[in-house]
């Protein structure tokens, strides 16, 4: 952001939104008590805290287990109720009439990535807890339940992949495959999800997948564009499509001071004739496209020795399903063209094709915005959330805030208070119309 426009929040909300305090603030729109979110922020960013001040929380852990003892604990005092499910999610609920009606649904993730920062994921479950105890403390008692969510393992970097906890919720992952998984040292998310119930026996239990009658999540932009264009509250209009594939390239071994060149099957001089095809013919296909070989590993990786296999992980991006589609035949094609005289084998993983969030809910973070004076734009987001699962089962929206020169996945991702603020005020206006009579200002 720049200095202006950074002046202009500052004259506003020097200690952020004094006037919050769960009580009215000016022209009498309610606010979130921006120093006690700020406060507890602070308070989870220690729980894994780094050495260079970022937080490493990883799924299941027993920092995400104390990081639960601490949510809880301000669950309980504003007379909230927590409760969980058999995959590991964390849910606190500000009890409507109706306990049966589907609930609302508003949060993130609690986990982090080994070196991540203190906002991703943790802001938009605070965010929620925020705009609860607000209402709590206004004595709101909506027609139905309105919960904070903390989806397991978003990240992914622990149990792979991520997303654990809002897929085996959405159904696109069943609960058997989520507790097979193991970790690096070969615990599996079944002993791991056994210790989180454990630690927290008296937890009711919801069964997973309930209907829901929406989904917010609020999260840091982890780009650059908020900050680039000065405004404070991206209304995001959807996740850009995402295809991961698995690619197999098998030679044969020999030595390197004897086997003819004319003779090989080098599995890496397959990867490299393929790895630069796909890098101008699909990473270069626009400047949109996100094309990555983010993993490879070559077998037997030894100085004298000809490769006998490569194994390489790709990501691919595009906001046009179509594009990413035809992308994807794209990649399959080339690899199977260019590998001769090694084989390859091309195995799809991960296949999100771009959503759309709800219109209506995109337009009431819009008003939200201009009802407490923030800029506001539409976004796509470029990274993947958990609301992309909720999207098909509901109607599910995103709010984004910036982050300070778009850094995140980092020990130094920021966000400024007074857009953490701003934030959570949003989310509270937009969850207002499922409050119930009384919680219009
Ligand atoms: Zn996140």
């Amino acid at each position: 952001m720049n200095a202006e426009a950074a002046t202009d929040q500052t004259a506003r909300t020097e200690k952020p939104e004094k006037a919050g305090h769960g009580t009215a603030g000016e022209k009498g729109i309610w606010r979130i008590d921006a120093d006690r979110l700020w406060d507890r922020l602070m308070t989870l960013a220690r729980i894994g805290a780094t050495p260079g001040g970022g937080v490493d929380r990883q799924a299941l852990s027993a920092e995400e287990i104390a990081s639960w003892h601490t949510m809880i604990d301000w669950a309980l005092s504003a007379g909230l109720e927590p409760s969980t499910d058999a995959v590991g999610n964390l849910f606190i609920a500000l009890p409507g009439i109706d306990r049966n009606a589907p609930p609302v649904l508003a949060g993130s993730h609690l986990d982090s990535q080994p070196g991540g920062g203190r906002f991703d994921g943790v802001y938009g479950v605070a965010a929620a807890l925020e705009v609860l105890t607000t209402m709590a403390a206004r004595g709101v008692r909506p027609p139905v339940d309105i919960v904070c969510v903390a989806w397991m393992n978003e990240e992914g970097s622990r149990f792979a992949p991520g997303m654990m906890g809002s897929e085996a919720f959405a159904g696109v992952r069943s609960l058997e495959d989520v507790r097979a998984v193991r970790d690096a040292k070969g615990v599996s998310v079944a002993d791991a999800l056994d210790a989180l119930h454990a630690a927290f026996p008296a937890l009711r239990r919801r069964p997973l997948g309930f209907a829901l009658a929406a989904y917010v999540e609020a999260h840091i932009e982890q780009g650059p564009i908020l900050e680039a264009q000065d405004h404070v509250i991206g209304v995001v209009t959807g996740i850009q499509g995402k295809k991961t594939f698995d690619i197999v390239i098998e030679g044969e071994r020999g030595h390197a001071g004897t086997l003819a060149m004319a003779d090989r099957r080098d599995a890496l001089a397959a990867f490299s004739r393929i790895a630069v095809a796909l890098y101008a013919q699909v990473g270069g296909h626009d400047d949109i496209v996100k094309f990555t070989i983010g993993r490879l590993q070559v077998e037997p990786n030894a100085p004298s020795v000809v490769p006998e296999r490569a194994t390489l992980r790709i990501d691919l991006r595009h906001p046009d399903n179509a594009v990413l589609e035809r992308l994807g035949q794209r990649l399959v094609t080339l690899c199977e063209t260019l590998a001769a005289p090694c084989h390859v084998s091309v195995t799809p993983l991960v296949d999100a094709p771009s959503n759309v969030f709800d219109p209506a809910l995109q337009q009431a973070i819009a008003q939200a915005a201009e009802r407490i004076g923030e800029p506001h734009m539409p976004i796509l987001s470029a990274a993947g959330h958990d609301a992309r699962h909720m999207a098909p089962l509901c109607p599910s929206a995103m709010i984004f805030i910036p982050c300070r020169d778009g850094v995140s996945h980092a020990e130094h991702e920021w966000a400024e208070p007074t857009h953490v603020a701003a934030g959570a005020n949003v989310l509270l206006r937009v969850l207002l119309p499922y409050a119930g009579e009384g919680a219009q200002p």
